[in-house]
C-alpha cells in the first residue's frame, strides 16, 4: 500500500504526527507540498516564498534519506491531491491540521471527497500546543483575553513531541520537483544570513537555552541585544514545533531550577502564538476585518507618500526607519520595533492597518496567518486584549529606553550613526552645531519626522473618539 502526506506548514520530520502514521500504515510513504492557488488560502509573501524554497529543498533531502520522496507542485489542493494520487497509486491520506477559516474550508471538502471515493484520510494536530477548540473559558467560549487564556493553557495536557519515523528503505535520489514557487529578486539578499530547515530550527533552540534565555525576561525588549530565539520562521513553516520548544524549555526548567522564571516568561511569549490561532480559528477573517466591529467605522488616511516613507524607512523617525530598514535587508525585525513601526503607521499616520499588515506579510521571512494580523490588530487598537487606545507609543522615548545608547539605530540607519547618544532618537531636535559636527542634515542626508508626534497623537485620540 502507498500512503501519501500532504505536507502544509510542518516541513520536519520528528514530531510530524501525520508522517508518523503514514509510517505506521506499513507501506511507502510519498510526500506532497502543493504552492497552492486556493482562493482561501493565503500564498505566503514574497520573503516566505524566499524561506519556503529552501525549506524544502532542505526537507526533501531528509525525506529522502528515509526513502520518501517528496514531490512539489503547484495548482488547486484537489486537482494536486487526485493528480498525486492516480500517479501514486495511493490508499490513504494524512495531513496536519490547519487553522484558517479558509484552509479548513479546502481541508473538509477535500476529505469528504476522498473518502466518498474510498480512499482513507486522517488528519491529525497540527503545529500547536493546544488546538483552538480545546481551550475555552468557564462558559464555553473562545478566550478574549490572554492572560486567563495563557492560565488554562498553562495548565493543558499538551502533547509529547514524536519521534522522527524510521528508515522505510534505501535512500531516494529521485526528485519530483515540478518547479519551486517564484520568490522575487528582492529576497535574494536574504542569502547567506539565515539557516533553513529542520536542523537548523533544533539548532536555533538549543544556542538560545544554552546562550540567552537567562537573559530573555530583560533582554527580549532590547532591539539591540540578540536576546530572542528567532525561531518565528521555523514556527511559521513548522521546521520545529511549538511542543518541541515547550517540552526542552520545561526540561531546561527541571535541570536548572534556577532558570525557571526566565523559561516560564519565554513559555508565555510562546502561547501568544496559540492565542493568536485562537483567534483566527474563532473569527472570519482577522486579516481584514477588525475583531471590535466599531472599527469598522474608522476613518482612515490615504497617504501614499508617507506610507511609502514608512516602508522605505524614511519616517525621519529613527528607531522605525532602523526597524524598516532591518526589515527589507534581513525579512525579520525585532519584536519591540515591530510595534513601534505599526503604531506609528496606524496611530500618528492614521493609516489603515490592513495596509501595514500586507507589507509585513511580503516582507517577513516569519509572514504568519496567525500572528500578522492578530498582532497588527492588537496595536492598531481593533484587537482583541488590544492595548488600549490611548496607550500611544511615543517612538522617541521608547527609543531612548530601549535603544539607550543608539546601537540598533546605528547599525540600520548609518547616516545618524555619527550623532550623539543624547541625539540619535531625535536628530531633528538638535542643535545645528552637534549636527554639523556628524555631518546630518536634516531634510538632505536624513528626513524631517513625518509628522509631529504630539499633535498627531491627539489626532488620533479625537479619531477614536468619533467611534
Ligand atoms: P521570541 O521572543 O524568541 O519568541 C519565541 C516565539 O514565541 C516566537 O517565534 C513566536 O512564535 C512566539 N511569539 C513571541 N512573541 C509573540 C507575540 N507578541 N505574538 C505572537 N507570537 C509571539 N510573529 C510571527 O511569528 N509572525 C508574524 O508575521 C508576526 N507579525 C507581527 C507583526 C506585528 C505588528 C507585531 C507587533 C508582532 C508580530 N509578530 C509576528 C510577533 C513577534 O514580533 C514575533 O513572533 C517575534 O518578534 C519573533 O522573534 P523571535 O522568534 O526571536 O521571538
Amino acid at each position: 500500500p502507498t500512503s501519501l502526506v500532504w505536507l502544509r506548514n510542518d516541513l520536519r520530520l520528528s514530531d510530524n504526527p501525520a508522517l508518523l502514521a503514514a509510517a505506521a500504515d506499513g507501506g511507502r510513504i510519498v510526500a506532497l507540498y502543493i504552492h497552492e492557488t486556493d482562493e482561501g488560502v493565503r500564498a505566503p509573501g514574497g520573503a516566505a516564498r524566499w524561506w519556503l524554497n529552501q525549506s524544502l529543498e532542505s526537507l526533501g533531502q531528509a525525506l529522502g534519506q528515509k526513502c520518501i520522496l517528496l514531490i512539489v507542485r503547484c495548482g488547486t489542493a484537489a486537482e494536486v491531491l487526485d493528480k498525486a494520487i492516480a500517479e501514486e497509486g495511493v490508499q490513504s491520506v494524512h495531513w496536519n491540521r490547519r487553522y484558517a477559516p479558509g484552509e479548513r474550508d479546502v481541508d473538509q471538502q477535500i476529505k469528504s471527497d476522498l473518502r466518498e471515493r474510498g480512499l482513507s484520510v486522517a488528519s491529525h494536530i497540527g503545529n500547536m500546543l493546544a488546538e483552538p477548540w480545546t481551550i475555552a473559558t468557564g462558559q464555553g467560549k473562545p478566550y478574549s483575553v490572554f492572560s486567563p487564556f495563557w492560565k488554562t493553557l498553562r495548565d493543558f495536557r499538551i502533547e509529547q513531541p514524536l519521534p522522527a519515523p524510521r528508515k522505510l528503505g534505501e535512500a531516494l535520489t529521485a526528485r519530483g520537483y515540478d518547479r519551486d514557487y517564484g520568490a522575487p529578486k528582492w529576497s535574494r539578499k536574504f542569502e547567506g544570513q539565515w539557516a533553513i530547515g529542520e536542523a537548523a530550527a533544533q539548532k536555533a533552540l538549543h544556542d538560545f537555552l544554552d546562550e540567552r534565555l537567562e537573559d530573555y525576561p530583560e533582554g527580549r525588549d532590547f532591539p539591540g541585544r540578540d536576546m530572542t530565539s528567532r525561531l518565528s520562521p521555523h514556527l511559521r513553516f513548522g521546521e520545529i514545533t511549538a511542543r518541541q520548544v515547550w517540552y526542552a524549555t520545561q526540561a531546561r526548567m527541571e535541570a536548572e531550577p534556577e532558570v525557571r522564571p526566565h523559561a516560564e516568561k519565554f513559555l508565555s511569549e510562546l502561547a501568544w502564538r496559540d492565542f493568536s490561532y485562537h483567534q483566527l480559528y474563532h473569527r472570519r477573517d482577522i486579516a481584514t476585518v477588525p475583531m471590535q466591529e466599531k472599527y469598522e467605522g474608522m476613518r482612515w488616511h490615504s497617504d501614499a507618500e508617507a506610507e511609502a516613507a514608512w516602508q522605505q524607512g524614511r519616517t525621519g523617525i529613527p528607531i522605525v526607519d532602523a526597524g524598516m530598514r532591518e526589515l527589507w535587508q534581513t525579512g525579520y525585525m525585532h519584536n519591540r520595533v515591530r510595534m513601534l513601526a505599526a503604531s506609528l503607521l496606524t496611530k500618528n499616520l492614521l493609516i489603515d492597518w490592513r495596509h501595514g499588515e500586507r507589507w509585513f506579510w511580503d516582507c517577513l521571512v516569519d509572514g504568519d496567518v496567525a500572528n500578522n494580523p492578530a498582532s497588527w490588530q492588537w496595536v492598531a487598537g481593533c484587537g482583541l486584549d488590544a492595548a488600549p487606545y490611548f496607550r500611544i507609543f511615543n517612538p522617541i522615548t521608547q527609543g531612548e529606553r530601549f535603544d539607550a545608547a543608539g546601537d540598533y539605530v546605528r547599525k540600520w540607519v548609518p547616516e545618524l550613526k555619527d550623532l550623539p547618544d543624547k541625539w540619535v532618537h531625535d536628530p531633528s531636535s538638535a542643535p545645528d552645531s552637534v549636527l554639523q559636527e556628524a555631518g546630518v542634515s536634516i531634510g538632505k542626508t536624513y528626513p524631517r519626522p513625518l509628522v509631529d508626534l504630539k499633535t498627531s497623537r491627539q489626532r488620533a485620540l479625537d479619531r477614536q473618539g468619533e467611534l
